[in-house]
């Protein structure tokens, strides 16, 4: 007996979390990459739908990076006032648009290294970019596939970072895409915060989360249930 904690069947957990969700995709609302990367960065600790009621109103006069940066910083911050953090925000993406412009013509970089450089924009938030304007294989961490890979087993980390390089060693490259969606889809369904639906959860049979209170060591045995240091993954990012 090594002491290890029992790894889950990753392969098992995909395929049951195929059948569970078999179209897996974003639920905020864009046509472009530069749309998906504004209503990214105005997910930071907002809802998907809030943010697609905020972007109805916004896409149809605001086409592009030059449209935002004629937009006076209060102008801005009166269109996104519901999204919270909206000083932050439209002080974010009017210099976002001004360095998409000044430094990629106008257009939102295919690069993970050229997104994190523009304010605002943090690895998750890049990873989301990538994967669902570009088709780039990405697995973003928000709290949600934080905390469900976490109780899984998937990944044990204390940090976004850390869960990402678990899921992304652990999962083939060609599943990033989706597993990042299934995760999500499943914290929000079944595998809540506070009272996950373990009785009803298919995948009952391989979480570790789930053995351990059948064990009796319950769910403080688990390390990384909350992103550290903050609500979300990365203080200024999407939860
Ligand atoms: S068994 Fe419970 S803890 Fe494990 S994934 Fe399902 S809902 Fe989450």
């Amino acid at each position: 007996m090594t002491g290890e904690p029992m790894q889950p069947d990753t392969e098992w957990i995909l395929s049951t979390l195929a059948e569970l969700y078999p179209n897996p995709r974003t639920a905020l609302h864009f046509e472009t990459p530069f749309q998906l990367l504004i209503a990214t960065m105005l997910s930071a600790q907002c809802t998907d739908k809030r943010v697609n009621i905020i972007t109805q109103r916004l896409f149809p006069r605001l086409g592009g990076p030059e449209d935002f940066l004629k937009l006076p910083q209060e102008a801005l911050e009166d269109l996104i006032r519901d999204c919270g953090l909206y000083r932050e925000k439209a002080r974010n993406i009017r210099e976002t648009c001004r360095l998409l412009l000044e430094r990629h013509g106008g257009e939102v970089p295919a690069r993970f290294e050229d997104l994190v450089r523009l304010p605002g924009v943090g690895r998750k938030t890049a990873n989301v970019v990538l994967a669902n304007a570009f088709g780039i294989p990405a697995l973003a961490v928000d709290t949600h596939v934080f905390r469900v890979a976490n109780r899984l087993g998937l990944a044990r980390g204390r940090t976004p970072e850390e869960v990402e390089r678990q899921l992304t060693a652990r999962i083939p490259r060609d599943r990033w895409i989706p597993a990042h969606h299934w995760l999500i889809y499943h914290g929000r369904n079944v595998c809540h915060a506070r009272s996950p639906r373990c009785e009803a959860c298919p995948l009952r049979p391989e979480c570790a989360h789930a053995r351990a209170q059948a064990a009796g060591t319950g769910p403080a045995a688990w390390a990384g249930e909350r992103v550290a240091g903050g609500s979300g993954a990365g203080a200024r990012e999407r939860t």
